[in-house]
């Protein structure tokens, strides 16, 4: 039945939060996680989040996001454990 199936794969990334957005800094920012000043033409990423009905992109510092990616894959890995053992 996978044609019944229709429109791409969800994920547990792009189905929740969406996925992250590589962006230069057009103007002073900061850090939402570290407060950090975030400089003018300096990389940062964007993270939608779905806060009330509406998406918010939240912008990090290089440095966090690198946190955030080894959250998500510590978190990725325990999923795939918990599956693994649901399915052995
Ligand atoms: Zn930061």
């Amino acid at each position: 039945m996978t044609n019944k199936i229709r429109g791409k794969v969800p994920s547990l990334i792009s189905g929740t939060n969406g996925t992250p957005i590589f962006d230069v800094c057009g103007r002073k920012s900061h850090c939402c996680r570290c407060k950090d000043d975030i400089v003018q033409n300096s990389n940062i990423v964007k993270i939608p989040t779905k806060e009330s009905g509406f998406t918010n992109k939240k912008s990090y510092c290089l440095k966090c996001f690198t946190a955030i990616l080894e959250q998500t894959k510590h978190e990725l890995e325990i999923i795939e454990k918990n599956f693994n053992d649901l399915t052995v």
